[in-house]
């Protein structure tokens, strides 16, 4: 018998059920990383307990999903999910079961999942329930669907996708079959929704495979929801973009700002509002999608002008970025050694506490005042003009120094 490591709470969860008559299971992803020897994300079980057995077992329980047979069972602050046993009814609109019907056979509950490799169930009494087949994908690297892959995915269009994330994440390849599936019904992505897009997009960006995307691409996936892939592949620069991917840290913002490396920020606003993300994604990605196509600087002014105009809030990961980018193959020739030189004059910049903005500035709207100018646009357009002179030459920052020089400025505007 194949044994696993089950925390302790799952244990505790499982033996309370066990011990009140009834089967319960850890269940899906949980098994699968538990055999993979990953850290599973969450445990789950399965059980042959109705939700309202499960509460009355349980001291504290949530109803997170009651409707279909799911109870929040809380331990030490921490979920785990408990389900019912449940056969998923029809599907209405290629996403949602229309209802589900609740079943005493193990084996009916693991037959509605998606993957071999995600419908094993174990508990340390019976071992690793394995009745399609999952441990073998395993072995062999494969995902492979519950059953016929075309009554699948037209039961749940989401799953197209997830195959794809699954296998960019554990590094695994798509059987035959479930891929030729997904080739012919890509088409269904439509009906899902972005947020749920979005969510495994995520997933596959971040995993160790960014690169299984180009899968996506050829079996008609993105083409649907993420053209941007074509466009790149259309423009010959797919492998190059993929292998700057690949090398980009794991972290959101640089790995999203790595696959739009190509759009305008105009157009990678649209896509990530598109696929509903957060303003602060849509913002920081936009921004340094837009400053990676900005020239070089040549010298310590141009950097600081580029630390104010791409935004001192995202130049830590613009610059994190370059570090990838300014190697790859998208990059102009010879520039491996720019981000050295970038960095060091950043360090040094901050360190030196040089004027970067307005703040910095050694006088402000209200000193401008006081030497006469005109409050707004005139104190606006000449304190701008004292900023830039500042960052080319941060000998200037002087209060002295900065009046006098707005001096000569209103005196040319009364001239003009
Ligand atoms: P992750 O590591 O992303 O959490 P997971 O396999 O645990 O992966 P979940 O989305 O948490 O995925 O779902 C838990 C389990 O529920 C899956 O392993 C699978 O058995 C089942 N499942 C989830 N979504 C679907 C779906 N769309 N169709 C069929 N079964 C699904
Ligand atoms: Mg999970």
């Amino acid at each position: 018998m194949n044994k696993i490591k089950v925390p302790k709470n799952v244990k505790l969860i499982i033996n309370l059920l066990e011990n009140n008559g009834f089967e319960a299971f850890a269940v899906g992803g949980c098994v699968r990383d538990a055999v993979l020897l990953r850290e599973p994300n969450d445990w789950d079980i399965t059980t042959s307990a109705l939700p309202e057995d499960v509460k009355k077992i349980f001291n504290r329980t949530i109803d997170t999903g009651i409707r279909h047979g799911t109870v929040t069972v809380m331990l030490d602050k921490t979920g785990y999910e408990v389900t019912t046993y449940r056969i998923d009814g029809e599907y209405e609109d290629g996403r949602h079961p229309k209802n589900v019907e609740f079943t005493r056979n193990l084996i009916e509950d693991l037959k509605r999942r998606d993957f071999t490799i995600n419908a094993m169930a174990y508990n340390d009494r019976v071992g690793i329930v394995d009745e399609f087949g999952g441990i073998s994908d395993l072995e062999n690297h494969l995902i492979k669907c519950v059953g016929d892959p075309i009554d699948r995915f037209n039961e749940d269009a989401l799953r197209i996708l997830r195959a794809v994330r699954f296998a960019a994440v554990l590094g695994f390849g798509i059987e035959e079959n479930t891929k030729k599936a997904i080739t012919r019904l890509a088409g269904n992505l439509r009906l899902i929704s972005k947020e749920r897009i979005q969510a495994e997009l995520e997933k596959l960006l971040m995993s160790d495979n960014p690169g299984m995307i180009e899968c996506a691409r050829q079996t008609g996936i993105t083409e649907v929801i993420f053209d941007e892939i074509d466009r790149i592949n259309e423009a010959g620069m797919l492998s190059s973009v993929l292998k700057l991917l690949k090398e980009l840290p794991k972290k959101h913002y640089l790995r999203w700002a790595g696959i739009l490396v190509l759009a305008d920020r105009q157009r990678a606003v649209d896509i990530l509002k598109e696929l509903k993300f957060d303003n602060k994604t849509v913002n920081v990605v936009s921004r340094i999608v837009e400053a990676v196509k900005r020239p070089l600087p040549m010298d310590r002014a141009a950097v600081r002008i580029d630390i104010y105009e791409i935004g001192e809030d995202i130049y830590e990961e613009y610059l994190e970025f370059m570090k990838y980018y300014l190697s790859s193959e998208l990059a102009p020739p010879q520039c491996e050694t720019v981000y050295e030189y970038l960095m060091s004059e950043y360090q040094d910049i901050i360190e030196k506490k040089e004027c970067l903005s307005f703040k910095m500035l050694a006088v402000n709207g209200k000193d401008l005042i006081e030497a006469g100018l005109k409050r707004g646009e005139q104190v606006g357009g000449v304190l701008n003009h004292l900023l830039y002179k500042v960052l080319s030459d941060s000998s200037l920052n002087d209060k002295e120094i900065l009046l006098h020089l707005a001096e000569s400025e209103k005196n040319k505007n009364a001239i003009r």
